[in-house]
């Protein structure tokens, strides 16, 4: 029974995040989309709640996958629930420096291993912090994410929030 780890702050699911969230899914027998509180960005723009719920509306079509929150080390938490690897999805060289850093640090500390599948070319330039750019000023970003969080964009901004 193998179980794969995808980790990430999904603040909010992209198509990006999901499209990486269903290959996985193809080749592993589980999937736990771990939802981290995002300790290196400045501040989250969806609550850790509201994140998870929006995943849950967008992947629950995926017998196989699960959604929990992830606090702490992604080693430990993937020693926890067993999981047998970690993927990651990489869109550009960019992501590349930072993802094998971290990727070589997880097999120090705990011997797993990283998987990395590389982005759908429609979706390589999208991610969470730019769409909510886009969504802030206004502009359309109904084909970058499902329905159900583009509303949730309109919502947020159109009340006033910008955090
Ligand atoms: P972001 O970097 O957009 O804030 P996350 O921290 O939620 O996204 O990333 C979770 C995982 O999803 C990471 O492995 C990241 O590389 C991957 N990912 C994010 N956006 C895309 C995309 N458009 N295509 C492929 N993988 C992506």
């Amino acid at each position: 029974m193998a179980i794969a780890l995808c980790p990430g702050s999904f603040d909010p699911v992209t198509n990006g995040h999901i499209d990486i969230i269903e290959r996985t899914a193809r080749h592993f027998d589980d999937v736990i989309v771990a939802v981290t509180r995002n300790p290196q960005k400045s501040g989250s723009r969806f609550s850790i709640e509201e994140r998870q719920v929006m995943l849950e509306e967008v992947v629950g079509h995926l017998e196989n996958v699960r959604i929990e929150w992830l606090t702490g080390l992604v080693v430990d938490f993937a020693r926890l629930h067993g999981a047998a690897a970690i993927v990651k999805g990489l869109r550009a060289v960019s992501d590349f420096d930072y993802e094998l850093q971290m990727a070589q640090m997880n097999q120090r500390l705990s011997a797993i291993d990283t998987f990395f599948i590389s982005t759908s070319p429609q979706y390589s330039f999208l991610s969470s912090s730019l769409v909510c750019e886009v969504a802030k000023f206004g502009g359309d970003v109904t084909s970058m994410v499902p329905p159900s969080v583009a509303a949730r964009l309109e919502a947020k901004f159109a009340l006033g929030e910008d955090s």
